[in-house]
């Protein structure tokens, strides 16, 4: 008899809008996957966002906080809605978002884009430019010119007023973000390109410093360096040349985005923030989509692949993780589409259809 893992205690957070609908699917697929793999997980619920709103007027209230510290995970699906948008800037969903994020101490930040064949001919770039592109942006999430200090509008004594940011990493803030993307890129095919403005920049050169110093450590990995502005070019031109790309705030924010566009389909694009110690928060990369939400029409593929993150980098069980990747590509390869992914010929299905396809393709 195999012995069972875990249990995991998972905090799961659905959120708004279409969250509860693509939620329940991935909670799904978790149960077949653990089944099979004989992990064991324990599922709390909390509020966040316009559901806590509503239900207690803060959209990240203590007791949610408080169980997500205490889960080995977190499970996001998403949050925000019109109904919400007029609220004073503390009492808006994206603060509950965001308290989470700083709550935990979540500093890096995993956007990977792959780019299914099923799936090509959603991306705006040619086939074979994209075809085969399997990327991993690393983004440094508590730091840089977002943060830095001194920030501000200043007027001064001739009535000029004088925005500033500053774009500021101490070299500890530099090595955890490192060392988290070193590992994740020994974990893939072991290529790393660290993004910067060396040439312009001093915080970039330090940056530059500290990555290159931390190769010592690394030795399976190889490190290549690209400023910013040609690795943007890089991403249109030959996207293929990328295995795990790790930067600061400012240029992961920019690059992820870019990078995930190369698929073509946000329904598809999952993510993972995590910190020091303590739980990851897994997520897909898009909105609550109020605008189909309750009509079942909502893609659950990026919640379901976040899952699928949750179990190789918070969980460290990569065969359950890899279970779930194929069954996703199952069930593109046997034609079934979400609106949003819909091409000629292919089946039409839900977000329940969506995950009775992938239930069934769990099966074997
Ligand atoms: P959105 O990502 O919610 O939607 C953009 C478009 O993509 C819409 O047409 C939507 O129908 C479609 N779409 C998104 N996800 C889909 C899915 N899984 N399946 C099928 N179609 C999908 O972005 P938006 O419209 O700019 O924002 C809507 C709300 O979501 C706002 O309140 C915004 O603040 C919030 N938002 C939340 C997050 C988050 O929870 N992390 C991220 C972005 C936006």
């Amino acid at each position: 008899m195999s012995t069972m893992t875990g249990p995991f205690r998972i905090t799961l957070l659905p959120g708004d809008g279409i969250g509860p609908e693509i939620m329940t699917v991935a909670v799904a697929v978790l149960k077949q996957v653990g089944a099979q793999h004989h992990i064991e997980f324990e599922f709390t619920e909390a509020l966040l966002g316009g559901a806590a709103i509503d239900a207690t007027g803060s959209p990240l209230p203590e007791e949610t906080l408080t169980a997500c510290r205490s889960s080995d995970a977190v499970m996001l699906a998403s949050i925000g809605g019109y109904q919400w948008d007029g609220l004073p800037r503390a009492q808006r969903p994206e603060t509950g978002l965001l308290g989470l994020r700083s709550g935990l101490g979540l500093f890096a930040n995993l956007r990977p884009a792959t780019i299914l064949p099923q799936l090509i001919e959603a991306s705006s770039l040619k086939p074979e430019i994209v075809a085969g592109v399997d990327i991993m942006v690393v983004r440094e999430l508590t730091g840089g010119i977002y943060f830095g200090q001194p920030k501000g509008i200043f007027t001064g004594e001739n009535g000029e007023q004088r925005g500033v940011s500053t774009m500021a990493y101490t070299s500890s803030e530099i090595d955890r973000i490192g060392r988290v993307a070193y590992e994740i890129a020994r974990k893939r095919q072991g290529r790393l390109c660290s993004v910067d403005k060396a040439n312009v920049l001093e915080v970039s050169q330090l940056w530059r410093d500290r990555i290159t110093a931390l190769s010592a450590d690394y030795a399976d990995v190889e490190l290549s360096h690209l400023y910013v502005d040609n690795a943007a070019m890089q991403l249109v031109r030959a996207p293929k040349q990328f295995d795990t790309i790790v930067t600061g705030n400012l240029f992961g924010d920019i690059l992820s985005d870019a990078a995930a566009m190369l698929t073509g389909s946000i329904g598809m694009l999952p993510s993972a923030s995590l910190g020091a110690s303590g739980p990851g928060v897994f997520e897909p990369v898009h909105g609550s989509a109020p605008d189909i939400a309750g009509q079942d029409k909502a893609n659950p593929l990026a919640q379901v692949l976040s899952a699928a993150m949750m179990l190789r980098y918070g969980l460290n069980q990569p065969a359950a993780a890899e279970r779930i990747e194929q069954a996703v590509l199952t069930v593109l390869d046997q034609g079934y589409r979400t609106g949003d992914i819909m091409s000629e010929g292919m089946t039409a299905v839900g977000c329940e259809g969506m995950g009775q396809a992938l239930h069934k393709a769990l099966q074997t």
